[in-house]
């Protein structure tokens, strides 16, 4: 390492600098990888489909098939769909790249609706965006509060297109009392280091359409076929048919073990996030320059991003200055998310600008995500407030 590297290394970790993000693993996750690791059984096994079970059975759907990412997820619900080229992906341009890369690796054209003040798509811009071409819908839970699924799917059953939600964000949000999972053809979670929950990389995509299931689960490896165990071969027999040319997504037994003792701590987890989100909310109430998330209706919200909008009238410096300013004050932060239309391969490609999605754009310029995450403290939200509400103080017009 040189010296530039250890100084940077050093920043890194001075104790008290506040992460933007950390997981959450106790002993037990540590025990139980442990254990498949002297297991002698560590790719794809038991303990992967006992996974599968727990989380099928958490969210209330039939299945539930476990992968390497959430990207890997969306990727085979679109495959698993027939989406290709020639056709339409209608999304969020406020989301991550993988929602819409995936899309591109298939061949089809992503297509952007502008969002509403909640950083959700607004259903009414999907609707003017769709023709004979659309093939499918990719709403996103942005920071893991449900889209409006009524009037998404009340458009796409008139259209007769099909629905994969991007729920990254969303393990365990609710929609009128239901859990996100089950609502649309397919839905696909992130388990990634920092989401709701982990397996350091992982995802699961869910459905109760059992042709797609099985489709979806031929398509995470190798696109070899199971059935041809069961007809030609006792079970460990040599013998496999390649039906399709499938991919290489399927989630280890490590992974899943660490999976396990996470979903059994995701309630807690949820309760956490929202107990804090209160404190950022009634703290920031009285200041007229931080703009708090718009929640909406009958929700359970998964609080996967607590993310604030700078009044940038009110104040002298932007968005970047005050991110700048939270640095010095040692606290973390990151912007959810660049519109992906902006992107240099998304607008050269597609011949993009500034202006083609206002709302998504005047989001981006103002946005803020703050440290939120059930391994802070309660005296680091404090913490957090205090920097956020000096920084105001010291910028106001
Ligand atoms: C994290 C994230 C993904 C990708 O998840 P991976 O598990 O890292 O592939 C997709 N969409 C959104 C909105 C995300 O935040």
């Amino acid at each position: 390492m040189d010296n530039t590297h250890t100084e940077k290394a050093m920043v890194m970790i001075r104790d008290d600098f506040l992460p933007f993000a950390l997981p959450d693993i106790g002993e037990e996750e540590i025990d139980e990888v442990v254990q498949v690791l002297a297991s002698g059984w560590i790719t794809t096994g038991p303990r992967t489909k006992e996974f599968e079970e727990r989380v099928a059975d958490y969210l209330g759907v039939k299945h539930a098939v476990a992968v390497s990412s959430c990207t890997a997820a969306l990727h085979i619900a679109l495959a698993a769909l027939g989406v290709g080229p020639g056709d339409e992906v209608i999304t969020s341009p406020l989301t991550f790249c993988a929602t819409a890369n995936v899309i591109v690796h298939l061949g089809a054209t992503p297509i952007f609706a502008d969002v509403s003040a909640d950083c959700n798509v607004d259903p009414d811009e999907i609707r003017r965006r769709i023709t004979p071409r659309t093939k499918a819908i990719v709403p996103v839970h942005y920071a893991g509060q449900p889209c409006n699924m009524d009037r998404i799917l009340e458009c796409t059953r008139e259209h007769k297109v099909y629905v994969v939600e991007d729920a990254a964000h969303a393990i365990g949000a609710k929609y009128h009392g239901q859990m996100i999972g089950s609502f649309s053809d397919a839905t696909a979670f992130s388990f990634y280091a920092i989401k709701n929950m982990t397996t350091a990389e992982g995802g699961m995509v869910t459905t109760n359409n059992d042709a797609l299931a099985e489709k979806m689960r031929l398509l995470s490896l190798h696109g070899i076929s199971k059935d041809a165990w069961k007809r030609y071969g006792s079970e460990g027999s040599w013998y496999y048919e390649v039906v399709y040319p499938g991919y290489k997504y399927n989630m280890t037994d490590i992974q899943a073990a660490l999976g396990i003792r996470q979903l059994a701590k995701l309630e807690h987890f949820l309760d956490v996030r929202q107990r804090y989100v209160a404190m950022y909310n009634d703290a920031f109430r009285d200041v007229p320059e931080i703009h708090t998330p718009e929640t909406k209706g009958d929700v359970r919200h998964a609080w996967h991003l607590y993310t604030i909008q700078i009044d940038t009238e009110r104040l002298t410096i932007d968005r970047n200055k005050f991110i700048e300013a939270l640095h010095a004050e040692h606290i973390g932060t990151s912007v959810h998310f660049i519109p992906i239309h902006l992107h240099p391969y998304y607008s050269e490609r597609f011949g993009f600008k500034r202006g083609d999605y206002p709302n998504a754009e005047r989001i981006y310029d103002r946005i803020i995500s703050l440290p939120l995450y059930p391994k802070m403290s309660e005296e680091d939200i404090k913490r957090v407030i205090a920097a956020v509400k000096k920084v105001v103080s010291m910028h106001r017009r």
